[in-house]
């Protein structure tokens, strides 16, 4: 018996301890887009409640503003918009914050943070992965100058989707060599451009003026907290704004009240239940013979995603979203990370997907030769199983051996 089947055994059995009170009730979601999916949901807002920040908002603090740095390493600027996506609070952190670095919104520049005293910025709220010199320098000395730092980001806690770099055997050399002469605009410009060698940056170069610079990429991209101690972590490509304001809420107790902050190693948003539990869609365990995309099947209905044929990694993923992306029928990919009962998000979503595939001893419907051809389905297995987590993966990185 697979994962798969013994969670569905355990499901009903619990389905069965339990009163017809628990029965779903039908309720309309809405979607994305504007419409609306009539789902099978228990009565509950989606995700989190957003903070109440408490009666002594907004204005400073009794001791004075708190200083607040926010910076970006590796990724793509989304994580810096949620936190304009915060609407209100984002005032109310204008009343309790000194803004000391922010690259996206304001000018900060690095000589002002380093002539800081250690320890004189309240929170930085780091997001992105690790991936070069200057990432690695920045994180180091925001750790130094800062009381409390914040993973911001499914790419800050666990790589994100910059960390499938790392599948790339050859490192940083062939990631630049492929963008700078293979991809079809490059190859043109070196042709035009290059007559002797291509054209790749290089981290330093002399000119008429003087020497320029450009930080060194690393063959191996990183979380944050595999760079330096953090405090806290919130998770999700990008957060939800209701977990922003979880954070800012704990701050400004502790910035207005003196209430203790949360304990060290607090993941902020997250909920104790897999996605699975969260999501609505009901799940019949049915078995895989076919792997799907979602625009080639009909996802309009109450049905599990894995039961239509569609890879989902919810099993393995932790719950706080309130399964955002299955509700509105596209597959959750694991930006929250794996659950707490997962020790590896890729590996742990594979198995339960191959646990559905036709192969139960007594009741044989088709050979291995047939497993093979659903397996090669899926594409890039690596890529979609760890699309968000591939720092954190047990595999963190392919590498060449004997020239493979
Ligand atoms: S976690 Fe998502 S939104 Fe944030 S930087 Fe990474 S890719 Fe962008
Ligand atoms: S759609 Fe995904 S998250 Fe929802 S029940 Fe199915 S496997 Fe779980
Ligand atoms: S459903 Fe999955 S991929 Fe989508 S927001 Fe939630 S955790 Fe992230």
């Amino acid at each position: 018996m697979g994962w798969w089947a013994d969670r569905k055994k355990k499901k009903e059995e619990e389905k069965a301890a339990k009163p017809v009170a628990s029965e779903k009730k039908a309720t309309t979601v809405k979607a994305a887009d504007g419409g609306a999916c009539e789902c099978a949901v228990d009565k509950e807002p989606i995700g989190l409640a957003a903070a109440d920040l408490g009666p002594l908002l907004p204005g400073a603090p009794p001791n004075g503003k708190v200083n607040l740095a926010i910076y970006w390493a590796a990724g793509c600027g989304g994580c810096d918009v949620s936190i304009l996506d915060s609407n209100e609070r984002i005032l109310t952190i204008g009343d309790m914050a000194n803004i000391v670095m922010w690259p996206i919104a304001i000018d900060g520049k690095e000589k002002d943070i380093a002539a800081m005293e250690d320890g004189s910025i309240t929170v930085s709220m780091i997001n992105g992965a690790v991936r070069n010199s200057e990432n690695e320098h920045m994180v180091k000395l925001l750790r130094k100058k800062s009381l409390i730092v914040v993973s911001y980001g499914t790419c800050a806690c666990f790589g994100g989707t910059p960390a499938l770099a790392n599948l790339v055997p050859g490192g940083k050399d062939e990631i630049l060599d492929y963008v700078y002469t293979e991809t079809p605009s490059s190859a043109a410009f070196q042709k035009k451009y290059s007559n002797v060698k291509p054209t790749i940056p290089q981290t330093s170069t002399t000119v008429p003026e003087g020497e320029l610079t450009l930080p060194l990429m690393y063959d191996t991209v990183y979380s944050l907290d595999q760079v330096i101690d953090v405090d806290y972590y919130i998770p999700g490509c990008p957060p939800m704004q209701e977990s922003i304001s979880h954070l800012l809420k704990a701050v400004a107790d502790f910035a207005y009240k003196g209430v203790a902050l949360p304990p060290k190693g607090t993941m902020v948003g997250i909920t104790s239940k897999t996605l699975c539990e969260e999501c609505p869609r009901k799940k019949d365990y049915k078995r895989i013979v076919e792997v799907k995309e979602p625009y080639q099947v009909d996802t309009n209905n109450d049905q599990c995603l894995v039961d239509l044929g569609i890879l989902c990694l919810g099993a393995a993923t932790m719950g706080g979203c309130g399964a955002k992306c299955t509700r509105v029928g596209q597959p959750c990919r694991g930006c929250y990370g794996p659950s707490p009962d997962v020790q590896e998000i890729g590996s742990s979503a594979f198995t339960a997907i191959a646990s559905l595939f036709p192969v139960i001893d007594e009741d044989p419907l088709m050979g291995e030769d047939k497993v093979d051809e659903i397996m090669s389905q899926i594409k890039d297995p690596l890529g979609y199983f760890y699309a968000f987590s591939m720092s954190k993966s047990l595999i963190r990185r392919s590498v060449k051996e004997g020239g493979q």
